[in-house]
């Protein structure tokens, strides 16, 4: 059931000043889609989104699959049916966001970039899991896990959104990362391709379906400038 469109649970703004009470449980999340990427109630852990199974990785480092029951306060998800692939060798992070963004003209688009293959090195972080009263998302993730790896088979998932939508989501790009055999997963902060396969869907529509039964959102006075400088410093 393949759709040209993103499925956007909440928005990256209501997590700036912690709104981490999950709102979508996984099961109906995976029913929008079977890609992408999000995190977890308690903003426990980075979620990675992958042929149909959605996986945590969580911040003593272990990876493991989510059950349908488990709730998340965001995520994004598509059905997977990539218009462009391409081969890619040798490149760093930045050289490689800038020649997808320019290659794909995807300043102004929605688009969900998949990349599958061996990079040279990975580093990820992952949110610590929040109890309440919650902390705001700077200070949740001030201090939080790192993971390295070298030589890692693996897949890049993740969205490129036009920067006028920051706030709604991460403007740019946004990228997780999960390894072939799960021992090595997050939201991406450094990688270098080796070989890999990329994969590049553009979207026409994104859609936001948001927690209009959560008390917390109702009442929450959201303020742009905030949010657009809370998601620089901790969703980059
Ligand atoms: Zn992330």
């Amino acid at each position: 059931m393949a759709t040209s469109k993103i499925f956007q649970h909440g928005t990256l703004g209501l997590l700036v000043p912690g709104l981490y009470d999950g709102t979508i449980t996984a099961g109906e999340l995976l029913t929008h889609g079977d890609t992408g990427i999000g995190t977890l109630d308690g903003l426990n852990g980075e979620v990675i989104i992958l042929d149909g199974h959605a996986y945590q990785a969580r911040e003593d480092g272990q990876v493991r699959e989510i059950d349908a029951t488990e709730t998340l306060p965001f995520a994004s998800v598509h059905f997977e049916a990539p218009q462009h692939t391409a081969k890619l060798q040798q490149l760093n992070q930045a050289a490689f966001q800038q020649q997808v963004q320019a290659d794909y003209q995807l300043t102004n688009v929605f688009a969900a970039v998949r990349v599958d293959g061996l990079f040279k090195h990975i580093k990820t972080r992952v949110a610590p899991h929040q109890v309440k009263p919650y902390q705001s998302l700077v200070a949740a993730t001030a201090k939080q896990p790192e993971f390295e790896g070298t030589n890692v088979q693996g897949t890049i998932i993740g969205y490129f959104a036009p920067h006028l939508f920051q706030g709604a989501t991460v403007g740019g790009f946004h990228l997780h990362f999960l390894s072939a055999d799960h021992q090595l997963g997050g939201h991406l902060l450094d990688f270098e391709i080796d070989q890999a396969q990329l994969k590049v869907q553009n979207f026409a529509d994104f859609q936001v379906h948001l927690p209009i039964d959560n008390a917390d959102y109702l009442t929450e006075k959201f303020d742009n400038a905030t949010i657009d400088a809370a998601i620089n410093q901790a969703e980059r």
